[in-house]
């Protein structure tokens, strides 16, 4: 697409999924990027242009700031960062070991308000940026075998909307995507057997067909592009045929 070289965005969980095709879009679109995700060389193979990948941990809150002032010396201030980076890890409450509910809290919560730390004072004193948090469908409401990640969700949507009033005065922009089931590397990481058969028949139920990555990253992208005046709060997809 463009040739001219837009200013940076941040990405974090970039090395798979929604991430990875959204850092492939910007890209196409012209942006500086950095790239953020523990699996560093999935990140390098992309091979994109004005890139900087690095292997960062999102619950690591300096390493994280340190990413992002590293990417800002070499690109200029970010102008978005897409919050991304989570884990879900599906369970039956009385069976689930409590060390994945801290997990998917330390990432999916903590992750996001590390990324929020390490650019907001920067977009606030510029009176501009954009803060992009992916939340999900689980995030307004719940699904069987999901209190954790449904609770580490809800507190996306809750946080990013407090944080999107606090900004409001700033001119800084905050946003929640909200996606339902996309194809993707998450499903992977849960270890109850069980329970991933039955995501993949209630996947199968909607004719296999949710959403891809690309779909979610056109979303993300759509809420960067409004003119700087226009806020696009909350964007809620899912394919067509999930009813939940
Ligand atoms: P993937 O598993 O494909 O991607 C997750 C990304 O997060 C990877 O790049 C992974 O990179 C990164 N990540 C995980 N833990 C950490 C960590 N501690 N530090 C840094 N990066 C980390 O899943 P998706 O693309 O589907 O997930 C992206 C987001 O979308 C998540 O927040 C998820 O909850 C949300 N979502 C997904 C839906 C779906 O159905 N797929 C539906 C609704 C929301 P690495 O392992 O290299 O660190």
């Amino acid at each position: 697409m463009s040739t001219e070289k837009k200013p940076l965005i941040i990405i974090t969980g970039a090395s798979s999924g929604i991430g990875l095709a959204t850092a492939r879009l910007f890209s196409a679109h012209g942006h500086a990027l950095l790239l953020l995700a523990r699996r560093l060389e999935k990140m390098q193979a992309l091979d994109l242009p004005n890139t900087l990948a690095l292997s960062v941990d999102v619950t690591d809150r300096a390493a994280l700031a340190a990413a992002v002032q590293q990417g800002e010396a070499r690109f200029g201030p970010a102008d978005a960062i897409i919050n991304n980076a989570g884990v879900m890890l599906l369970g039956e409450i009385t069976r689930q070991d409590p060390e994945q509910w801290d997990r998917m809290l330390d990432v999916n919560v903590k992750g996001v308000l590390n990324g929020v730390h390490a650019v907001a004072t920067g977009m606030v004193q510029r009176k501009r940026g954009s803060i992009i948090n992916v939340s999900s469908v689980a995030g307004r409401k719940a699904f069987p075998n999901h209190v954790a990640y449904v609770g580490s969700k809800f507190a996306v949507h809750g946080l990013s909307e407090n944080l999107r009033e606090e900004l409001s005065t700033h001119n800084v922009r905050v946003t929640t995507i909200a996606p339902g089931a996309v194809e993707t590397e998450l499903l992977g990481h849960t270890t109850d057997e069980d329970i991933k058969t039955g995501y993949q028949a209630w996947k199968a139920d909607m004719g296999g067909k949710v959403l891809s990555a690309d779909d979610v990253a056109n979303a993300i992208h759509y809420a960067y592009a409004q003119p700087e005046g226009v806020c696009i709060r909350e964007i809620v997809l899912a394919a067509t045929r999930q009813q939940a």
